[in-house]
């Protein structure tokens, strides 16, 4: 298995070195050349644990990285982390099935992918001889950050920068980051939103003197954000999962296709179902739902990708993002693997803030599903699913939710929506979803959700209260390369 590049598909290189590297110097995103079929039977393969699932869909793509390493890596990524020993459950709400992806360390779905990262990181320097000290530089709406500084925390040889946009997280989003504990872990307030930042980052991996100086310092940049395969990858596994769940419970016969809905951002999470699909995994439709940053919405409904719109706030703040970075990879097959065309239509995005797919390109998407869900109906979906089912949705969940019910019609057979985060993650959203008068403090809140959830404090939240504040620095978008620099030059500790 090799990877090649969205913007120039004449590169050739291993897993290992995709993973290291996290964005191709062209500005382009690394893709597999090929896609690996399923090659075990789903009777051998609906009993698999969530680490034997792992084993399997990573091997098939790491084809550069032995079955023992492997392991390894699956083994000290999914344990004792993890409240669930099933790692993703399956649970029935209502006419859906939520696939929750939230019971790692920092309660949303990131973990997921983020436990496992920094060990395949490190493998990877390992088999390409590299000693240089890894720079993770990440731009985060809220989860990525701090999901990412979990995992990379105290890792040797890596060091983590993450910038978050000021104002743009929820309480508890910022309170888990700037607690957060780590020799290596640096963390600043942007003075702007998740686009400025994520932009900034990008331009700084691809600024050439900067890449330069960070060599004379025994130093690489790599990327924590979905952009980089080593993060994608690993979320193809809980949709393989889902489906083993669905089949040995017998709510499902061995072929039978079935949906899935997915909250979705920068395109990751949906991504990695489309590459599971492309595996040979029996999916009819993938619905992509958004919140009042309707891009994705917009560019299903008529083929036009313009980010030149306000770009709103809402109570789902990862998923606000007018720039969704891996829809490159979606369009990179839509256009036939033609990188030249991709590059084109990005090039656009950057200059013009738009572009228009010919219809040729838009029969490439009849895979996805696109759907939107306003503030007020996600506030609403709340409140009745957990009048109606008595399940408290977190409100990334519940705007697939009201998504996946809005595009039922359209939909055969059974679907999932795929749960991002605990409630506990965005408690305010749930008290303004339930007509509750917002308390005074975090604390409140929590205990709020503790009572209607009946779900015990996770250690994150519990963790909170008791952390010291030991970040607190903030910079403006031109300030970044500056403090990446002094961070740099913060001789190893
Ligand atoms: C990151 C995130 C999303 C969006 O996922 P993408 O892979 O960026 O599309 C949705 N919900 C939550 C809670 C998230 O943290």
């Amino acid at each position: 298995m090799l990877y090649t590049s969205t913007r120039d598909n004449r590169i050739r290189i291993t897993a290992s070195q995709a993973i290291l590297q996290g964005l191709s110097e062209d500005g382009g995103l690394y893709v597999p050349v090929d896609f690996p079929r399923i090659n075990r039977t789903w009777q051998e393969v609906k009993n698999y644990t969530y680490q034997e699932m792992a084993e399997w869909v990573l091997g098939l793509f790491l084809t550069d990285f032995s079955a023992e390493s492997i392991k390894a890596c699956v083994q000290a990524a999914y344990g004792e982390n993890f409240d669930d020993e099933r790692m993703a459950p399956l649970v029935q709400v209502g006419d859906h099935y939520h696939l929750e992806l939230f019971h790692g360390q920092t309660i949303a779905f990131k973990d997921m992918a983020l436990s496992i990262l920094p060990h395949l990181m490190k493998k990877a320097a390992k088999m390409n001889h590299n000693t240089n000290e890894s720079v993770i530089l990440t731009a985060t709406s809220g989860d990525t950050g701090k999901a990412a500084m979990a995992g990379f925390k105290d890792v040797i040889g890596t060091k983590i920068i993450v910038f978050y946009p000021k104002g743009g997280v929820s309480s508890i989003q910022e309170r888990q980051m700037i607690t957060q504990e780590g020799e290596n872990t640096y963390v600043i307030a942007v003075e702007g939103n998740f686009d400025d930042a994520q932009n900034q980052v990008k331009k700084l991996f691809n600024d050439v003197s900067l890449r330069e100086k960070l060599a004379q310092e025994g130093c690489q940049f790599s990327s924590a954000n979905s952009m980089n395969i080593g993060r994608l990858l690993p979320q193809i596994v809980y949709y393989f999962y889902a489906y083993a769940q669905l089949l040995k419970e017998g709510q499902i016969k061995e072929g039978e296709k079935i949906n899935f809905t997915v909250p979705t951002g920068n395109f990751g999470n949906i991504l990695a179902a489309y590459y599971a699909k492309k595996m040979g995994l029996p999916v009819d439709k993938l619905v992509c739902a958004s919140n009042d940053n309707t891009v994705l919405y917009d560019l299903f409904q008529t083929g036009t990708y313009d980010r030149c719109r306000p770009f709103k706030l809402t109570i789902s703040p990862s998923m606000d993002i007018l720039i969704s970075s891996n829809f490159e990879r979606l369009l990179y097959y839509a256009v036939g693997e033609n990188s030249e065309e991709v590059k084109e239509y990005m090039d656009a995005l950057n200059l013009k803030g738009s572009y228009h797919l010919s219809d040729e390109v838009r029969k490439q998407l009849s895979d996805f599903v696109g759907e939107y869900a306003s503030e007020e109906e996600t506030l609403k979906e709340i409140g009745t699913v957990y009048t109606k089912e008595g399940y408290l949705m977190d409100p990334h969940t519940a705007v697939a939710s009201v998504c996946g019910h809005k595009a039922k019609k359209g939909l055969k057979g059974k679907n999932i929506i795929v749960s991002t985060a605990s409630p506990y993650k965005f408690p305010e959203a749930i008290l303004k979803a339930l007509a509750v008068e917002n308390p005074e403090t975090d604390r409140e809140r929590l205990e709020f959700i503790h009572q209607k959830s009946g779900i015990a404090f996770p250690p994150t939240i519990t963790a909170l209260f008791q952390a010291p504040v030991r970040h607190r620095m903030e910079a403006t978008v031109e300030e970044m390369k500056d403090y990446v620099l002094a961070i740099i030059h913060q001789k190893k500790k």
